[in-house]
């Protein structure tokens, strides 16, 4: 089961994520990610065999910044860093 992160910043911007790996994800984890073009926390999913740090936004294809942990996680509105509290569990 996946984990769900809520991610809420003081300038306002929230976002709920869910990272890790669902009953889908065979050879896939679900990453929380920023995009500093798209100015979104999004979530990626990233083939466990690929290098993280190649990955592109699939919105805009911009580098993306990819976090392994939830202890500090840049906001891409306001550039301060947060930790995202745990929300719940997916599937
Ligand atoms: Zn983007
Ligand atoms: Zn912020």
């Amino acid at each position: 089961m996946g984990e769900m992160i809520a991610y809420n910043c003081r300038c306002g911007y929230k976002k709920t994520v869910n990272i890790g790996k669902g009953l889908k994800s065979f050879d896939t984890t679900n990453y929380a990610c920023a995009c500093l073009s798209c100015r979104e926390l999004i979530r990626v999913e990233i083939n466990d065999d690929a290098d993280k740090n190649d990955s592109t936004c699939p919105v805009c294809g911009g580098r993306l910044i990819v976090y392994s942990d939830t202890d500090n996680i840049l906001c891409p509105k306001c550039g301060t860093r947060n930790k995202a509290e745990p929300a719940g569990r997916w599937d």
